[in-house]
């Protein structure tokens, strides 16, 4: 799994600092008596602790994500407040596809064993009938579209990714939690990390439900998943 920060505004802090400081102040926006990045930084984070979370809408962060799978890549695109473009199982030809064996699989012989001899057999088939569709003068988009089909949620994929500040908060909350499924939590990881480097003071304190709440409100309790024993 690859994931790189591709684009982000040139002082995402500075931005946000106004957008709060705009609320509060009677001057405009632009010309707000300068204060230092850490009081700027003091101030963000401050308001984020508060909950007061609409100004950080105004930051947005692009990722480009390489090497998940078509599995993880679904859950990511449940997230409404977010855009997308994913790399097309008609425009490109899948056939020899690459594919993500999950860690558990792939650590009993026995089970990665028939994983791969399942990939093989898929491969022989969408080989097979690339064929047959090319004999008949069926190639490209039209052969790709239909050949998809027999491709499994292991395929993997690449797709860019823009979620604004706030609902990035909103996706590491969900996707964080030792409750998610593993990929995407380790995409969540990944994908925090990279905030952290140049927004901390909005993604320092970023995590889970839990440790927002300091319980899980799935099992109301301080339950046994709890967000300190999640990064091994
Ligand atoms: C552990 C886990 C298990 C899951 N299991 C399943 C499952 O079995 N089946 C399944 O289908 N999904 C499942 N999901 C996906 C889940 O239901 C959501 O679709 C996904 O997490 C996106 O989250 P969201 O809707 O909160 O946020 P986003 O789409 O990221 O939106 C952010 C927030 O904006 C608001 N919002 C966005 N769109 C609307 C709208 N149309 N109306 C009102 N408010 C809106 C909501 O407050 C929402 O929380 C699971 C998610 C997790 C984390």
């Amino acid at each position: 799994m690859r994931v790189e920060l591709m684009e982000i505004p040139s002082d995402p802090l500075d931005l946000i600092w106004r957008a709060y400081r705009q609320c509060c102040s009677s001057q405009f926006a632009l010309e707000l008596e300068e204060v230092s990045s850490e009081e700027k930084e003091r101030f963000v984070k401050e308001m984020v602790k508060r909950g007061h979370h609409s100004p950080l809408e105004h930051v947005k962060f692009t990722f480009a994500i390489e090497g998940i799978s078509r599995a993880c890549s679904h859950q990511l695109v449940r997230h409404r407040i977010a855009s997308y473009s994913q790399q097309s199982q008609r425009y490109v030809d899948m056939s020899e596809f690459e594919y993500v064996v999950p860690p558990v699989i792939a650590e009993i012989p026995e089970a990665s064993k028939e994983f791969e001899r399942v990939i093989g057999e898929i491969k022989k088939g969408c080989r097979v009938l690339k064929r047959i569709l090319a004999e008949r003068g069926i190639v490209g988009e039209k052969a790709n579209e239909d050949i998809r089909f027999l491709l499994p949620n292991a395929t993997t994929t690449k797709i860019i990714v823009t979620m604004n500040c706030r609902e990035l908060l909103h996706f590491f909350s969900l996707r964080l939690c030792k409750r998610a499924q593993w990929e995407i939590r380790k995409l969540a990881e990944k994908m925090l990390e990279k905030c952290k480097e140049v927004l901390p003071a909005v993604f320092d304190e970023a995590g889970p439900r839990c440790k927002i709440l300091g319980y899980c409100p799935e099992c109301k309790r301080n339950c046994s998943k709890k967000y300190l024993q999640i990064s091994q």
